[in-house]
Order: structure tokens, then C-alpha cells, then sequence
């Protein structure tokens, strides 16, 4: 078997019509996007057809879109400029966002800018919106930062009632949609969130860009200080190859997604049925198992304790199986998955994360699923 690539939540394979569109913009328009000349104007031209593009496929207005270095630059942007911007004093999350939202709120807590709100959560990591409820009306100069879908264990948030709720309170609400992007449908005159977040290589597009939706109602400050670039807001000589390739990634996320979504639904109820025969004890952490209420792409599963569980990604990865993962952090260290760890699960249990794409078939989780038996098999 060829390599088997299992980690499509840490990046996807770039599609070839996506590099097809890319391609003129490396090679023969190579204007800047600012000069007035024709050579700039023509690429400038192509930037605002980009943005327009998605723009329209998330039913919004392309004055709200601007193009980023990827998700964590559009969260850093989003959060740090919504609180200095409105004088905001709270902001309520939980200790399952990743890293680029995460890191980014303590650094503010621990500056003294605000007060930080971990929400409670369920041992799937679900949030309780009577919590929020009542944390805004305590006050409202909050801003909700809530990631649509756990990039590890794929719990999904319901990001639509916390929109409405946040908004009736007058708060502001930034939510982490990276996972969820050309996945699932987004449509910004449904969705009353302020921000949500976009990254190209998470749907098969190319790395290092992204954008930030800033909703009409509460504009920011520019985060990048510079040029004119992005109206303004965000200085530096635009990615315009990645910003071509973005929009053509999301076009094709966005015409395919049924057929995706069902292909990948197939793939990984698949996995989660051999895994239950060949593994006993295994166990599925989040929502991950549940097709119905999870992010369809991912996978997290939990194998039996062991003290060898350390070594399971690299034996997989021995053996030409790209997954990713990390076990709760046991006492004392601080790597592994801070997720699993905020939930409370077991160390000794090695938890791998499993993502699909468009591109993985049966026959690839048969193989997982002979070399992991292979491997439990071996350490026992
Ligand atoms: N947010 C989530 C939920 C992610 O999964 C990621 C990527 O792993 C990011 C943010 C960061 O995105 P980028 O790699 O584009 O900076």
C-alpha cells in the first residue's frame, strides 16, 4: 500500500485545479496588485473577482472580507483589535480553542486587558448556553470567542443560537471557523456571528493564506500597519497567487460539498465500525463517533491504556500512515493535547486523530486497521 495520509485537519493535499488557477499569477501576472499600471491593475483586478468570489458563496458583501496570512492571523485579528477597538473587559471562551485563539486570550488576561471566562463543559466537550446566557447579562462588554468545530475531537458548537444569544445581548461574538470552512455551508445573512475565520489549505487550497469576515456593524481597527492593502486594513504586499488559489479552493469546496461530505461520511463510519470489531475497548473521544453531530472530517480515538502508547504515531508512521494525535498530559508535562487534557481524559490512553478527505477510500482504513492491529498485537 502507498502511503496512507490520515491527517487532512492538519492540512489537505492542494487540488490540481486549484494550482492550475494559481499558476498565471506566478508566472505571468506578476504585478503589484497597488501599482497603477496596467500590469498592477490587472492583478488587482483578479484579487477583487477572489474576493468577490467568496465573498458570494458565504452570501455576503466582499467589503466585508479581507485576505489574511491564514486562520491565526484572522483570529489574532479579529480578537486583539475587537478588544482594543470597543474597550472590551471580558472575553468568554473555553480551554478546548486552538492555539491561535487560545494563546492569544491569555496573553490578554495575563496583560490585564481583560477577564478571562473559561465556560464549563460536558465530557464531550460541549458548551451550555444558560452559562453564556448568564455570564452576559452579569456584562455585556464581552466579547464570545467559540470555535465552530473542535479540530481535534470534532465537537461542533452551535454557533447559530450563540450568535443570536450574544447578539441579544449586545456583545460580540468571533468564532473559529477554520475546520468548518468548504466543509460546511456558511451563509452571513443567517449567521449573526461578527467574525468568523477562513484558511485555505484546510479545504485543499494552498498554505499561508486565509481571510477574516468582519461583519458591517462592528469594523476594527487594521491589525498590520503598512500599505493601503486590503482597504486599509491590512498592510504588505498582497499573496495573490494564494488569494487566487483561496477563492478557486472554496468555489470547489462549495459546488461539491453533498458529494464530498457523503463520500468522507462513508470513509469514516467505515473506520469507526472496524475499529469496534478489531480493537476491544477502544473508545472515540468528543462527538467524533457521532456522524450526525460532529465534524465529518475527523476521527479521535482513543486505544487501550498502555504504557507504549507513546510510540503509536510513530509506529504508525513506520509503517507509511500519516495520523497525528497526543494523549492528555499527565502530571507534571505540558505536551500532549491541552483538548484531551481540558476534558479530563485518561494519559495512559494513547488517542490518535484520525481526518479524512475526498481522497481516502476504504480500502486505505483497511490497512490502518491491519497495521494497528499489528502493532497492539506486538506490544501486549
Ligand atoms: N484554528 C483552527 C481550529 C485550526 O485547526 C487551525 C489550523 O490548524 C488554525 C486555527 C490555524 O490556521 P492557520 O494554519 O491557517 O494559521
Amino acid at each position: 500500500m502507498e502511503k496512507v495520509y490520515l491527517d487532512n485537519a492538519a492540512t489537505t493535499p492542494l487540488d490540481e485545479a486549484v494550482f492550475e488557477e494559481m499558476k498565471p499569477y506566478m508566472l505571468n501576472y506578476f504585478g503589484n496588485p497597488s501599482s497603477i499600471h496596467s500590469h498592477g491593475r490587472q492583478v488587482r483586478a483578479a484579487i477583487e473577482k477572489a474576493r468577490k468570489k467568496v465573498a458570494d458563496l458565504l452570501n455576503t458583501s466582499p467589503s466585508e472580507i479581507f485576505f489574511t496570512s491564514g486562520g491565526t492571523e484572522a483570529d489574532n485579528t479579529a480578537i486583539r483589535c475587537t478588544v482594543e477597538e470597543y474597550g472590551v473587559k471580558n472575553i468568554i471562551t473555553t480551554g478546548l480553542e486552538h492555539h491561535a485563539v487560545l494563546h492569544t486570550v491569555e496573553m490578554l488576561a495575563k496583560r490585564g486587558d481583560v477577564n478571562l471566562h473559561l465556560l464549563d463543559l460536558d465530557p464531550q466537550g460541549r458548551v451550555d448556553l444558560n452559562q453564556i446566557d448568564e455570564l452576559l447579562k452579569k456584562d455585556p462588554n464581552t466579547l464570545v470567542s467559540l470555535m465552530h468545530a473542535n479540530n481535534e475531537i470534532g465537537t461542533l458548537n452551535d454557533i447559530d443560537a450563540i450568535a443570536n444569544l450574544t447578539r441579544e445581548h449586545g456583545a460580540i461574538f468571533h468564532t473559529d471557523t477554520v475546520q468548518t470552512m468548504g466543509h460546511f455551508k456558511h451563509d452571513l445573512q443567517e449567521l449573526k456571528a461578527n467574525f468568523i475565520v477562513g484558511s485555505a489549505h484546510k479545504f485543499h487550497g494552498p498554505k499561508g493564506v486565509g481571510f477574516l469576515y468582519v461583519n458591517h456593524e462592528r469594523k476594527i481597527h487594521p491589525f498590520i500597519h503598512g500599505g493601503a492593502q486590503e482597504r486599509n486594513m491590512r498592510g504588505g504586499t498582497e499573496n495573490v497567487y494564494g488569494i487566487i488559489g483561496l477563492a478557486k479552493a472554496l468555489e470547489l469546496a462549495y459546488s461539491h460539498m453533498d458529494e464530498h461530505r457523503k463520500h468522507i461520511e462513508g470513509v469514516k463510519q467505515y473506520m469507526i465500525d472496524q475499529l469496534k470489531i478489531n480493537i476491544d475497548g477502544v473508545e472515540f473521544n468528543g462527538t467524533s463517533a457521532d456522524l450526525d453531530n460532529s465534524l465529518y472530517t475527523v476521527l479521535n480515538v482513543s486505544l487501550p491504556p498502555s504504557d507504549d502508547n507513546d510510540m503509536l504515531l510513530f509506529n504508525l508512521d513506520i509503517n507509511g500512515i500519516s495520523a497525528s494525535g497526543g494523549s492528555a498530559c499527565s502530571s507534571g508535562s505540558n505536551v500532549g493535547s491541552h483538548v484531551l487534557t481540558a476534558l479530563g481524559s485518561d494519559p495512559m490512553r494513547g488517542a490518535i486523530r484520525f481526518s479524512f478527505s475526498r481522497f481516502n477510500t476504504k480500502e486505505q482504513v483497511d490497512y490502518v486497521i491491519s497495521k494497528l492491529n499489528e502493532i497492539l498485537t506486538i506490544r501486549v
